[in-house]
């Protein structure tokens, strides 16, 4: 496996390499989640890459740059049992040189859910993500649905850009207690991590509710903000229902609908979501 650190080194290794060429950008820290990716991009391509950068112009100035975890040996170990060609992963120095000061903006829904909670962070996922298809020129690209609305700006830039890449979205990988994977559990007390199993709990509960004819948005996003500020360890910022190309918040569920949220787990914030689904009240003799 090759650790390439420099734009112009992966240019030499780009050149010889078997294509099509499959690209997984990631942060690091690697989990299942990263690795069901990783395998994916194996199986579909003839050359696999993996980027590693934690990337600070999608970090806001009170954000957990500066401590978001690194364990770059350990990505690497697992990278390679992974059976990866290559990992691209530059200094932020490399990525962004003095002077740099070109950006990309993926407009309207990067305004929404966490581009509000979050401002800048869109922008700095949108370029950071074009430089890496850039210098990796990928045939294919990986994204978990995990961050839903991620995977939707980059979409969209493929297609506003005319970028000649596939985008394939993946689902989330969870734990056993049905917590979604994410570099960020590391952060999680023992405490904090029993209280976040409430999470995937509500996304259920909505499930539950729709099935049971709630189809109100409001209704639900009231029951679950009430079931998940029981536990007096987690904080709710937000909890969408919204329209999944658009973003834009529906009042009734009578279509496939994102439910998204954000809930802090102490001083950890967590993201989340699931398609909610309304069951379809065509059957024959109604
Ligand atoms: P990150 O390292 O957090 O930037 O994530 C890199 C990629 O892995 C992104 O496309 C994420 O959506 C994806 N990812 C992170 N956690 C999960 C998960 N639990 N299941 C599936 N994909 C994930």
């Amino acid at each position: 496996m090759h650790v390439i650190t420099t734009a112009a080194e992966f240019a030499r290794f780009r050149t010889g390499a078997a294509c099509p060429v499959g690209l997984v950008p990631t942060m690091g820290c690697l989990h299942e989640g990263h690795l069901s990716l990783v395998e994916r991009a194996r199986r579909d391509n003839a050359t696999a890459v993996a980027s590693i950068f934690v990337n600070p112009a999608q970090f806001g100035p009170n954000e957990d740059f500066s401590r978001y975890p690194r364990t770059f040996d350990r990505d690497c170990r697992m990278l390679k049992q992974a059976k990866v060609d290559a990992v691209f992963a530059p200094a932020p120095q490399e990525m962004y040189p003095q002077g740099y000061d070109t950006w990309v903006e993926a407009g309207g829904i990067t305004q929404r859910l966490e581009g509000a909670a979050r401002p800048g962070h869109f922008r700095g996922v949108a370029t950071v993500v074009l430089k890496l298809f850039n210098i990796v020129w990928p045939d294919n690209a990986y994204f978990g649905q995990k961050d839903a609305q991620q995977a939707m700006v980059i979409r969209k830039m493929v297609r506003d850009l005319n970028l000649n890449i596939n985008i394939i979205t993946l689902p989330i990988v969870r734990d056993e207690s049905g917590l979604a994977l994410s570099s960020r559990n590391s952060y999680l007390s023992r405490e904090e991590k029993a209280a976040a199993g409430r999470i995937p709990a509500c996304l259920k509960l909505a499930e539950k509710m729709l099935a049971g004819g709630q189809t109100g948005a409001a209704a639900i996003r009231e029951e679950l903000a009430r079931f998940l500020e029981e536990e007096p360890l987690l904080r709710v910022e937000y909890i969408s229902i919204a329209a999944p190309d658009s973003l834009e918040e529906v009042e009734t569920i009578d279509r496939p609908a994102l439910l998204s949220l954000a809930v802090w787990a102490g001083s950890t914030r967590l993201i989340d979501n699931t398609i909610l689904a309304p069951v379809r009240k065509d059957s024959p003799g109604q």
